[in-house]
């Protein structure tokens, strides 16, 4: 495994795009996390909060946590007090307990709204109308704690380049039609969307953020 290597040949394809690279580091061991560390690198993700929390701990604390996977409402406050941003929003239910840690913590947390684009099966993630409702909803300006700063998506998994490129295109026009809400706890700036095998095209159709994992880690 080359690390170095790896990382680079992903940031060549970020160079003049607005695109932050966020290491999924999930499934992998601590020493990975430092080794990325010692090279520099200071931008994780993982999808389980036992996960984040025993890395949180046993790294240094400049790290920036990205939450990537779903998340249950009793185990935000282990994360709280620490993470960047989550970009796994799937209910009103689930910002209102972000909120209300992140005032326990004394902080604003940065949230993601998930969206639902794929057209696989998947449990997870609003529809652009569920979005759409939580952004217009009186309880949301109640949420002083938390910032609505845009949308996450995953594309299908498929090699049809042309219904991964269609379903990041839909994600980016949900992502306009929400700008319109604009309120103290909202600011729309951020497209989380591409992940190793269909980052490239992602980043074509106007991602901020992508979130790679194993195309970094192979050997
Ligand atoms: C695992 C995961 C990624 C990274 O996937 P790779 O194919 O390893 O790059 C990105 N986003 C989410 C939500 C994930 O769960």
């Amino acid at each position: 495994m080359n690390l170095a290597n790896n990382i680079k040949s992903v940031e060549d394809n970020l160079v003049h795009t607005p695109c932050k690279l966020v290491i999924v580091t999930k499934m992998r061991p601590i020493q990975d996390l430092a080794d990325l560390y010692a090279l520099g690198y200071k931008i994780f993700g993982e999808n389980r909060v036992q996960d984040m929390v025993e890395k949180y701990e046993a790294l240094p604390k400049d790290i920036e946590w990205h939450m990537i996977g779903h998340l249950q409402t009793n185990k935000v406050k282990y994360i709280a007090p620490f993470v960047s941003i989550i970009h796994s929003v799937d209910s009103m239910h689930l910002l209102q307990e972000i909120d209300k840690q992140a005032k326990k913590n004394n902080r604003t947390i940065p949230c993601l709204l998930q969206i639902y684009i794929a057209q696989e099966d998947t449990k997870y993630g609003l529809t652009a109308h569920e979005a759409e409702q939580i952004l217009a909803s009186k309880e949301l300006v109640l949420l002083q704690n938390i910032k609505i700063c845009g949308v996450m998506g995953m594309a299908t998994f498929t090699d049809d380049s042309k219904q991964v490129q269609n379903e990041f295109n839909s994600l980016k026009n949900i992502f306009f039609n929400l700008q319109k809400y604009s309120t103290a706890n909202i600011n729309f700036t951020e497209i989380s969307m591409g992940m190793s095998h269909d980052y490239l095209i992602a980043v074509q159709e106007g991602s901020t953020m992508v979130r790679i994992g194993s195309l970094i880690f192979q050997s």
